[in-house]
């Protein structure tokens, strides 16, 4: 039950709701006594300050302690206040309801300074009612004599109507809170609804259907957002899958033709009894020449694939890039003459470069090759190693065959191949594309700078990364 966000939530809501309302009502409650409290206190100030006025008026007339104190007590009518006049000897002077100076012990009231007024709760001894008592001490002229003056009243109806408030509150609060729980019941409800469909809908989306998308009723707000960001995150993944797809449909395309190539030979061999020692040995380099182009498409894809999966570790460190270039031309050399295509280095500047040498020499390695194989005999090769705005440029220019305008966008995609390129001497279409990831893993970039049919210049940036 508790796994479910709509019970969380309106647990949640309804939890604070009635904490919130428990404190507000206990908050009315107290303010309520308070003002009942300062109400009936203010009253008996006022009866209290009533009788010392009157009673002082009624001495200077007659004098006569009892009397003047029988006096004033008939003249007062406040009929929910008791009235009780004591003379500094402790004796009851006069008191109205008659008797009411029994409720209490007003001896204890004694040795209060003359002039002050003290208000205090008393449960009377009869019947254990709660009184709320003022008690003056004056001295008054004539005689300047000492007086005590209680003025009381009951606290029962007031505390009849707290009790009602307090009856009132103890429905109110539980209901309130019964009302904001099924509202945020019905709210979470409500606003929850969407993400349960969207989570239907996200249900049904599998391999099969990565063209469907989650339904967005309003892009704006917060799960319109989460909507359209899964939406995304699913065009993404399609992407991603459909390359998946068609490097899986390319790679098998590509290693079907060296295996029947090798099919085809073995069968033809074996399809006679005997044959020349000549037959065998060419069967066995086109053999051999197929498993060499298998072997290097398996590396390449490999390779790929690692990259593709983060899992390779640049083995940087400190080297020369004018070094290593003159080396990997030194290896094309013996390629290129071959064909009788000749390598030459147009400028060298000093490259101290902090990177992979492995992988930049099979960058470099990559050019030169396609360099070789898309130039005719009697081509030139030109390499150079320049420095410019914090980048080194390595540049292959070649005078082969040039690439088609149409086909220079494509030439770094896995698996693409001019097609008036194809020959068993082509290779898989990956050697530029692994080119190009080993300059961006470096921070750089490989560029074809401009091909006509006169030749191609291609470009790799690296930028002087400061040494380590
Ligand atoms: P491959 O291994 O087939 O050469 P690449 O990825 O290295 O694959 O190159 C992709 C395509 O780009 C090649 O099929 C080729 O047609 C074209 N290409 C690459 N370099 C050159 C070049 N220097 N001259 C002409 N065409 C080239």
């Amino acid at each position: 039950m508790f796994d479910s966000v709509r019970v969380r939530i309106s647990l949640w809501y309804t939890g604070i709701l009635a904490l919130l309302l428990l404190s507000f009502s206990a908050g009315v409650y107290v303010v309520l006594w308070r003002n009942f409290m300062e109400r009936a206190d203010s009253v008996l100030r006022s009866v209290s300050s009533a009788v010392v006025s009157i009673l002082g008026k009624e001495l200077s007339e007659n004098g006569l302690d009892d009397l003047a104190a029988r006096d004033t007590v008939k003249a007062l009518n406040f009929p929910e206040n008791s009235i009780v006049i004591i003379d500094g000897a402790g004796d009851v002077l006069a008191d109205r309801p008659f008797g009411s100076h029994r409720q209490f012990d007003w001896k204890g009231f004694q040795g209060l300074a003359t002039g002050e007024t003290r208000i205090e709760n008393h449960a009377s001894s009869a019947g254990g009612d709660p009184l709320r008592v003022a008690i003056t001490h004056v001295s008054l002229p004539p005689m300047d004599r000492q007086y005590t003056i209680l003025v009381s009243r009951s606290l029962t109806p007031l505390l009849g109507e707290l009790a009602a408030d307090r009856r009132i509150l103890v429905i109110a609060v539980p209901l309130g809170a019964l009302l904001a729980g099924a509202a945020g019941w019905f709210l979470a409800r409500k606003s929850l609804a969407p993400v349960l469909a969207m989570s239907q809908q996200a249900h049904r989306i599998g391999v099969e259907n990565l063209g469907e998308r989650l339904h967005v009723t309003n892009p704006r707000d917060e799960l319109g957002r989460l909507a359209a960001t899964f939406n995304e995150l699913l065009t993404r993944l399609s992407g991603a899958f459909q390359i998946q797809r068609r490097f899986m449909a390319d790679a098998s395309h590509e290693l079907r033709t060296p295996i029947s190539v090798v099919r085809t030979t073995a069968s033809v061999i074996l399809s006679k009894g005997s044959r020349a020692e000549e037959e065998y040995r060419n069967a066995m380099a086109v053999v051999e020449s197929q498993a060499r182009r298998l072997t290097r498409i398996v590396d390449d894809m490999l390779r790929l694939a690692r990259a593709d999966a983060g899992h390779v570790v640049l083995q940087s460190r400190l080297f020369h890039l004018d070094e290593m270039l003159l080396e990997t031309v030194q290896a094309a050399v013996v390629l290129a003459s071959q064909k009788e295509v000749a390598i030459e280095v147009s400028e060298l500047s000093e490259g101290p470069f902090q990177g992979d040498e492995d992988l930049l020499r099979q960058m470099v390695m990559n050019l030169l090759d396609n360099a070789v194989k898309y130039t005719p005999p009697r081509g030139k090769i030109e390499v150079s190693l320049s420095s410019q705005n914090g980048s080194y440029a390595i540049r292959v220019a070649d005078t082969g065959c040039g690439i088609p305008a149409a086909a220079q966008s494509h030439i770094f995609e896995r698996f693409y191949r001019v097609e008036q390129g194809r020959s068993a001497a082509s290779g898989a279409g990956l050697g530029l594309a692994i080119a190009l990831w080993i300059a961006e893993i470096h921070s750089g970039s490989l560029e074809l700078e401009r091909s006509t049919p006169e030749g191609s210049v291609f470009r790799a940036l690296l930028p002087r990364l400061p040494v380590t």
